[in-house]
């Protein structure tokens, strides 16, 4: 694909809960190879905007393409290989404590490797190294034999990015993934990931709720609040005082 070209495409997206509105009318575009923060207070429907796009949640009208694929109408086969296309960094990073460090990361490549569904997985020598190298760039490559479990909350979410970044995706997307970290973990890990997009020329889409670290680390905002896009612009043109405007409680434009 192109420099610039919509890697997403959301248009009048709109998703209720009952009486609560999670997605009121969203339009939203991010073009290959930007850094975008979905930011806003608790309950702004982040996630849930975030969850339409590998189609974990299907909206109640409007439009969502990701990666040229039609996720509202993609069902099984069509589904799967956009997953596959797609990184996921989860809060809790979601490793198997049991398994090695290396395990975890390979789990990465499964949609990679052929064989049998169900059964032992056997992993080419060329994925272990390429998982290795993964390892090095987020600061882990002594670490790749240690239990998964063993490790600390950062180091953990480090392994989880390796993963995403073994499986090769074009877009990555990341709710709010440091945000079972202390402050200063959380920056650090919140570098790494934009860091290592960048480095492979990745689009990146994270949810997060701290402002400092939208500010600090991604290249554009876009601020929610009750489900809708309250603000869509340029790291560089904003600030905390226009920021702390999403998370006021009476219904101010910012
Ligand atoms: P955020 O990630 O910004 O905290 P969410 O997208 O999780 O916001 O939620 C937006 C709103 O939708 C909230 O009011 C939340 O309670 C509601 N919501 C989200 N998912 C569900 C669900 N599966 N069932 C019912 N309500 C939900
Ligand atoms: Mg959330």
């Amino acid at each position: 694909m192109t420099a610039g070209q919509p890697i997403v495409e959301t248009r009048g997206l709109v998703k209720a809960f009952g009486d609560v509105i999670a997605c009121g009318g969203v339009d939203l575009t991010v073009r290959r190879g930007e850094t975008v923060a979905l930011l806003g207070p608790s309950g702004s429907g982040k996630s849930t905007l975030l969850r339409h796009l590998n189609g974990l949640t299907r909206p109640d009208s409007g439009e969502v393409r990701v990666l040229g694929v039609d996720v509202v109408a993609a069902r099984g086969a069509e589904l799967r290989a956009l997953r596959r296309r797609v990184g996921v960094v989860f809060q809790q990073f979601n490793l198997v404590g049991r398994l090695t460090v290396m395990e975890n990361v390979l789990c990465g490549a499964l949609g990679r490797v052929r064989g049998p569904r169900y059964g032992v997985v056997t992993w080419p020598r060329s994925l272990r190294a390429e998982a290795l190298e993964h390892l090095d760039r987020v600061g882990l490559a002594d670490r790749a034999y240690q239990r998964a479990g063993s490790l600390s909350g950062g180091q953990q979410q480090r392994v989880a990015i390796a993963r995403a970044l073994l499986q090769r995706p074009e877009l990555v997307l990341a709710d709010e993934p440091v945000a079972s970290l202390d402050p200063e973990t959380a920056a650090s890990v919140m570098g790494l990931l934009v860091q290592v997009c960048r480095e492979d020329g990745l689009t990146m889409v994270c949810t997060l709720h701290q402002i400092e670290l939208a500010l600090q680390w991604t290249r554009r905002v876009v601020g929610l609040r009750l489900g809708e896009v309250r603000l869509d612009e340029p790291t560089e043109l904003l600030d905390t005082v226009r920021l702390r405007g999403l998370y006021l409680s009476d219904p101010v434009t910012v």
